[in-house]
C-alpha cells in the first residue's frame, strides 16, 4: 500500500529574475514500510522535497498524500498539529532546544499538543537510545551521537507513520553513523514504519529499499535495490 504519494510537486523560491525552482514536476510513490534514500548533489532540491514530505512547507504547485490525506488540504494551525503527530523530523544538526533537557526536548511535540506522555514509550525509547541515566542533560552536555539520539527520541514519541531524515549522520563519525542508522531502521523493521533519508552515505543508500536520486529538482533515477 503506498503510504506517500508526491504528484508533479514544483517549489519556486522567491519571484522574477531572483526565482529558483527547487523542484520541478516530482512525481512518486512510497509504500508503507519502505526505507527510501534521497541521493543527489548539493542544491539539487532534497531538503525541499523533504520538507514538503513532511509538511514543513508549502508546494508552489502539486500534492503529497499522507495515507490519502492530502497534507496541503490543511491550515497552517492544522499543518503545525500534522508535523508533530504523523511525521518524524530528524535534521543534521539535531535541532533541539538548547535550554531545555533530554526529557524536555523529547517530549516537546507531545507537551506543545497539550497531550500527555506516554511514560511507557518514553522510558522504552531512553532505554534503547541508550539516554537512561542522562534524562535532565541539556543538549550542551552531550556528545553529537547523544544528540542526534534524543533528536530521533522526539521524532519517535508520537510513533509516526513516517519519518523523514535529512543527512542524519553528517555531522557523526563513522561509529556514531551506524549507530543512529540502526536505530532508524530497527524502528523501521520492526514497527513497519516508513523511512526516508538523505544522504551521501553510499553506505546507507546501499542499505537502502529504493535509491531516488534527484538532480536539478527532478528525479533522474529511481531504483529498488535486489536483494
Ligand atoms: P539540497 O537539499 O539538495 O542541497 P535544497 O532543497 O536545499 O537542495 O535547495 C534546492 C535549491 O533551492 C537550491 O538552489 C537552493 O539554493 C534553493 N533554496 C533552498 N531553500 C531556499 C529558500 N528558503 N529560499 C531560496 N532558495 C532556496
Ligand atoms: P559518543 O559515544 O556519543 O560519541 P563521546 O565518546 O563523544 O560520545 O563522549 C563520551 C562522553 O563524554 C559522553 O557520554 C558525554 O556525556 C561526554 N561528552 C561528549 N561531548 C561532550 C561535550 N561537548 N560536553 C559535555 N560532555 C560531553
Amino acid at each position: 500500500m503506498d503510504i506517500l504519494t508526491v504528484s508533479h510537486l514544483t517549489k519556486v523560491y522567491g519571484e522574477g529574475a531572483a526565482a529558483t525552482r527547487a523542484l520541478d514536476d516530482v512525481t512518486f510513490s512510497v509504500e508503507e514500510g519502505e526505507f527510501v534514500a534521497i541521493v543527489g548533489s548539493s542544491g539539487s532540491g532534497k531538503s525541499t522535497l523533504l520538507h514538503l514530505m513532511g509538511g514543513v512547507d508549502r508546494p508552489t504547485s502539486g500534492t503529497v498524500l499522507l495515507n490519502g490525506a492530502d497534507v496541503y488540504a490543511r491550515s497552517d494551525e492544522e499543518l503545525a498539529v500534522f508535523r508533530r503527530r504523523e511525521v518524524g523530523l530528524v535534521y543534521q544538526f539535531y535541532n533541539l532546544v538548547p535550554v531545555l533537557n533530554v526529557v524536555e526536548n523529547m517530549t516537546l511535540p507531545v507537551a506543545l499538543d497539550g497531550r500527555p506522555v506516554n511514560e511507557g514509550r518514553l522510558y522504552g525509547l531512553l532505554d534503547k537510545l541508550g539516554l537512561r541515566g542522562r534524562e535532565g542533560h541539556l543538549p550542551s552536555q552531550l556528545s553529537g551521537g547523544q544528540q542526534q539520539r534524543v533528536a530521533i527520541g522526539r521524532a519517535l514519541m508520537n510513533a509516526p507513520a513516517v519519518v523523514l531524515a535529512d543527512e542524519p549522520t553528517g555531522n557523526l563519525d563513522t561509529r556514531n553513523s551506524r549507530d543512529i542508522m540502526a536505530l532508524l531502521r530497527d524502528s523501521n523493521r520492526e514497527l513497519g514504519q516508513t523511512l526516508v533519508v538523505i544522504t551521501h552515505d553510499e553506505e546507507i543508500a546501499l542499505a537502502a529499499d529504493r535509491i531516488i536520486a534527484i538532480e536539478d529538482g527532478r528525479v533522474v533515477r529511481d531504483e529498488r535495490i535486489r536483494r
